[in-house]
């Protein structure tokens, strides 16, 4: 079962904030939703800020709504679609994502030691302020803070509110790295013109220009995924990460199984086959191992369910079956 484009599968309102209503402008947090620890890490010339293989184990609470788990699957089924970061359920991991509705939208800079928490509270669940936050946390300081920004972007320091012009500030190239990428106002990292601004009619960052538009959150622009793929080698990485599945799947929820004899895979694909894995069948060359997928299942081919439920059992108790 392979899944399609999730664009297709998730309402489009659920991918991008309604239009001048950027959560991560309002958070409160240093650069707006960027977590800071104050020893100024390297995060994205730092190696030791990188995640082993571009894999990120994460944790996820179990107080985001079905459609917010949803978004945050499509988010991640983006990251598989376009780079090889793989957002991987946690085992035993020490360092680790935790996705939590908590506080305005919020994620640290990097791998950092231990669990560090991704914060998508109220008004940040949408697949592109998803994107933007995990990409923090891959390692991508916001695009404004590159070391050439005055040549592409004029920020109005005069309209800035008070005590929030530390969002705008710029790194030098001790601290970020370009990856050899231009400016790009298309990039999910950007802030839009009206961050915050003291007067919602002025600008506070303003693109030199014209005709350029700045602080899109429907997803990565090609420029972000580049970088992303630049940053982690993934042309050289590709078959390392599609040969080992198997370590990377697994079920997220005890219920998976359940879910998956109740038609979920088919039924609510976005999510399981993102956390389901093994349930649903996508652990490639695990799919052609014969095994049961659930514990029932030789009591259930006892009862005679491989002829009545032939279809389910078919699917995950092929051993049960006999089916292999
Ligand atoms: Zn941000």
């Amino acid at each position: 079962m392979k899944t399609n484009s999730t664009k297709d599968l998730i309402p489009a309102s659920d991918y991008t904030p309604p239009e001048g209503d950027d959560p991560m402008a309002k958070s409160g947090y240093f650069e707006g939703d960027i977590v800071e620890d104050l020893i100024g890490r390297n995060a994205i010339r730092d190696r030791r800020s990188m995640w082993p293989d571009g894999v990120v184990p994460y944790t996820i609470s179990p107080y985001f709504s079905t459609r917010d788990r949803r978004v945050i699957a499509a988010a991640f089924q983006e990251y598989e679609r376009h780079t090889c970061i793989r957002f991987v359920s946690r085992t035993n991991e020490y360092d680790y994502v935790h996705i939590s509705p908590g506080y305005g939208c919020s994620s640290l800079v990097g791998r950092n030691k231990g669990v560090q928490t991704v914060s998508l509270g109220d008004g940040c669940v949408y697949v592109g302020v998803v994107i933007h936050e995990l990409m923090h946390a891959v390692g991508f300081w916001h695009e404004q803070s590159r070391a050439d920004r005055d040549d592409y972007v004029e920020v109005q320091w005069n309209n800035i509110q008070e005590g929030m012009a530390y969002n705008f500030a710029k790194y030098t190239l001790k601290k970020i790295q370009h990856l050899d990428e231009p400016y790009d106002y298309e990039s999910v990292m950007h802030y839009n013109e009206y961050a915050f601004a003291r007067s919602q009619y002025q600008p506070t960052i303003r693109p030199l220009e014209s005709g350029a538009t700045i602080g899109q959150r429907r997803g990565f622009s090609q420029t972000d995924i580049r970088k992303i793929n630049k940053l982690y080698s993934c042309e050289t990485r590709t078959t390392k990460t599609t040969a080992a599945p198997v370590a990377q799947c697994a079920d997220n929820d005890k219920n998976c199984g359940i879910w998956a004899g109740q038609g979920e895979c088919k039924k609510n694909p976005e999510w399981m086959l993102v956390n389901c894995k093994m349930s649903c069948e996508q652990c490639g060359s695990l799919v052609s191992i014969c095994r049961n997928q659930n514990t029932k299942c030789e009591t259930w081919a006892k009862k005679g369910h491989c002829t009545h439920f032939a279809s389910y059992m078919e699917e995950f108790c092929r051993k049960a079956c006999q089916l292999c």
